[in-house]
Formats: C-alpha cells, sequence, structure tokens
C-alpha cells in the first residue's frame, strides 16, 4: 500500500504515539513520493513572508483573508500581483463549482488567480450554453462513456463530421464544402497550434465528490464529450473521507489533464510549462504538511 502522508495525519487527529512512529518511519518515503517536489516554481518568497505576517486586507472587498481572496479572485494586499506568477494555457477552461461548496476550501480559485485570462468559474445553475460548442468543448468528469485525453481530438472530429453531415440534409444549411474551407482558414491561422485538435475549452466541475453527480447530471452537460484523467494519487489535504487516493482536488486535475493534454495532443515536450498552477497549491501542502507534524494548530486553521 501505498502510502499518503496527508491522509493519514488527517485521520488520525489524536497524537497518540504509535501514531508520532508511523509518521517518523514514514519520513523517508515521503520525500520520494512528494509528487510536488520537482516542480517548475516561481520563487514562492512572497508566500513565506505573507505568511509569516498572517491574514491580510482584499483591496476589493476588505475582507481579511491569506494569501488570496477566494470571493473576489485577487491576491491580498501582502501579496502583489505582479508578485504572482502568471500561466499562460494552451485553451480555455471553464470551472463549475457547487452552490454548496465552501470558497475558502476550493483550490479552484488557484487556476483562476494563476491563469485569469484563460479561467472562468461558475456557479451552478448558472453555467454557460454549450450545446452548439459540442465539438470544440469536453467536460472531464470519471463515467462510463469518458475516454482518455489522447482520444479526444478523434473524438471531436467524428462530432463535427456528423454536425456537417446533419447540416447538409437541410438544404439552405452552408454546404460542407463552405464549412471545410472556413474551419481550414481558421486552422492556417493558428498554424503550429493546430495538430489536429480542436478542442478550445475544457470544463472541470469543483465540488465534493457527492454534490459532483447533481452537476452531471444537468441536461446542458450530458450532450458533451466526457473525458477521464489518467490515475494519479492525491496530494490534496483535505482529502475527502472514504474516497480513494486518487480522487484529485481541482487544482491538481486542471495540472494533470494539462501536462498530459501537451504531450498527447500538442506533442510537445514537457518542460513544466503549467508547473506555475500549483504556486499556492504546493506551498499550503508544504506548510500543512509542516504545521501537522509539529502540531502548529493555528496555521493549519489559517489555510483550513
Ligand atoms: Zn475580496
Amino acid at each position: 500500500m501505498s502510502l499518503n502522508p496527508l491522509i493519514c495525519l488527517k485521520e488520525n487527529e489524536e497524537n497518540n504515539s504509535k501514531f508520532v512512529e508511523t509518521i517518523q518511519s514514514q519520513t523517508a518515503s515521503i520525500a520520494s513520493e512528494d509528487p510536488l517536489q520537482n516542480l517548475c516554481l516561481a520563487s514562492q518568497e512572497v508566500l513565506q513572508k505573507a505568511q509569516q505576517s498572517g491574514r491580510s486586507k482584499c483591496l476589493k472587498c476588505g475582507g481579511s483573508r491569506m494569501f488570496y481572496c477566494y470571493t473576489c479572485y485577487v491576491p491580498v494586499e501582502n501579496v502583489p500581483i505582479e508578485q504572482i506568477p502568471l500561466v499562460k494555457l494552451p485553451l480555455k477552461i471553464d470551472i463549475i463549482k457547487h452552490p454548496n461548496e465552501t470558497d475558502g476550501k476550493s483550490t479552484a480559485i488557484h487556476a483562476k488567480l494563476l491563469a485569469p485570462e484563460f479561467v472562468n468559474i461558475y456557479t451552478y445553475p448558472c453555467i454557460p450554453e454549450y450545446e452548439e460548442k459540442d465539438h470544440e468543448v469536453a467536460l472531464v468528469f470519471p463515467g462510463p462513456q469518458s475516454i482518455s485525453i489522447k482520444d479526444i481530438s478523434f473524438h471531436l472530429q467524428k462530432r463535427i463530421q456528423n454536425n456537417v453531415r446533419g447540416k447538409n440534409d437541410y438544404p439552405d444549411k452552408p454546404s460542407f464544402k463552405r464549412k471545410k474551407t472556413e474551419e481550414q482558414e481558421d486552422c492556417d491561422l493558428h498554424d503550429s497550434k493546430c495538430k489536429g485538435t480542436t478542442l478550445k475549452k475544457i470544463i472541470f466541475i469543483d465540488s465534493t465528490w457527492n454534490q459532483t453527480n447533481k452537476i452531471f447530471t444537468d441536461e446542458r452537460l450530458q450532450g458533451l464529450l466526457q473525458v477521464e484523467l489518467k490515475t494519479r494519487k492525491t496530494c490534496f489535504w483535505r482529502h475527502q473521507k472514504g474516497k480513494p487516493d486518487t480522487f484529485l482536488s481541482t487544482i491538481e486535475a486542471i495540472y494533470y489533464f494539462l501536462v498530459d493534454y501537451h504531450t498527447d495532443i500538442l506533442k510537445e515536450k514537457y518542460k513544466g510549462q503549467y508547473d506555475n498552477l500549483l504556486f499556492f497549491y504546493s506551498f499550503m501542502y508544504q506548510l500543512i504538511k509542516n504545521a501537522k507534524c509539529s502540531g502548529d494548530k493555528e496555521t493549519r486553521k489559517l489555510i483550513q
């Protein structure tokens, strides 16, 4: 069994001696198993300083927050925005969050903070209409219909062909030839990035796994191509009890999706381009890990 140190800690709140022993014996394996260790990250000094000085003011709403404001999606006063990395993404991301989800606990906000131009967060049931775009949009969801990332292009192409065929049944609609020409032009404009992929937007559901089903079964999302992520283990400190450690936090899911998209779809070597999406996540993970090991309840309260 592979041990996730955080889950162990979470499930063993009482500090008994057996527990301490287990932790000590695990320390060696933690270092080698920590997937957040070798990331290409911007300097986290700004977060270290902010953490030492404690909560700060949100310049938009005036709320007192740690690192960033989870309602305004901006860093707080003691975390200057120019010291936060900006991540460029190869496609747009929509995140649909459940209204009951506590904003302060959601890691979806990290994506909005670090790639603001590419990420939009919607609160269910107020979500965009995707019906007309179902040939260029996909939903990350592990269901029986789900396909793997490397098969996205194939399935979207199939949808395009089906749509065109459908339209040709009606003489008033644009012909196949015209549609093809328009797509070709579009393709030329984006040249090297247009390597047989038509995926323009990927949707993530941000909620506890019990609430996810309600959003997923919404008819506005039912027609979309569903994509499943490769199996990866979570580092999430708010890991949901009773769920396997392959249930990722939203920012982990976004990050791993992009890494696979980069190699499997764009066919480019991954050189850490999206690692800064874990800028806050890796720092907070480390903080929680240290706080739990030292029994520092104050730090835990600040972040959890
Ligand atoms: Zn605010």
